[in-house]
């Protein structure tokens, strides 16, 4: 027994030739299962800018249509690709609420870290309370965690006056 040859993208085993290997990948219904491979990991933007440019399959509309994936004309409907539309548009529509990553915050982080404070960050280190005392805290707090809101550690949370009402205060010597 000769070598045999399998192709995976018809899971079909046939003798390991040249020639018939050659003429299998030729054959259509390998070209076809190799293109059906491959259309299911493009993605929405792709697939559209490929059919786009094709024509509407008359054959395929009426059933007649033998190519399959790898005719020349288009095999999606109009419905269809106005949801690769849609679809395109909403993933390219910026977001009104993004939740950067952990490792965005980090960097920001320690960007933030090594410049200079400016005037805006004031609002962080400062509290007036009701008697027009300012505090100043003695620490420097990173806007860039609200976003994550109360989900904060109390420990990285922005401190407000109501959090030290709470507090009791201890007389020192
Ligand atoms: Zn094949
Ligand atoms: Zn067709």
């Amino acid at each position: 027994m000769g070598k045999r040859y399998h192709c995976d993208y018809c899971d079909k085993t046939m003798v390991a030739t040249p020639t018939i290997v050659k003429t299998h990948n030729r054959g259509m219904v390998h070209q076809k299962l190799v293109q059906e491979h491959y259309q299911q990991f493009k993605d929405p933007e792709t697939i559209l800018a490929e059919e786009s440019k094709k024509k509407p399959c008359s054959r395929f509309a009426t059933g007649t249509c033998q190519f399959g994936s790898i005719c020349r004309f288009s095999h999606y409907t109009q419905e269809q690709l106005k949801a690769f539309q849609d679809y395109v548009a909403f993933k390219n529509k910026p977001q009104d609420v993004t939740f950067p990553s952990f490792e965005d915050l980090f960097h920001k982080f320690m960007v933030g870290k090594t410049s200079k404070p400016n005037d805006s960050d004031n609002g962080n280190t400062l509290i007036y309370d009701g008697n027009g005392v300012t505090h100043t805290l003695p620490w420097t707090y990173n806007s860039e965690y609200e976003v994550y809101g109360d989900d904060l550690p109390p420990s990285i949370k922005k401190m407000k006056l109501e959090d030290f009402a709470k507090a009791k205060i201890v007389e020192w010597g």
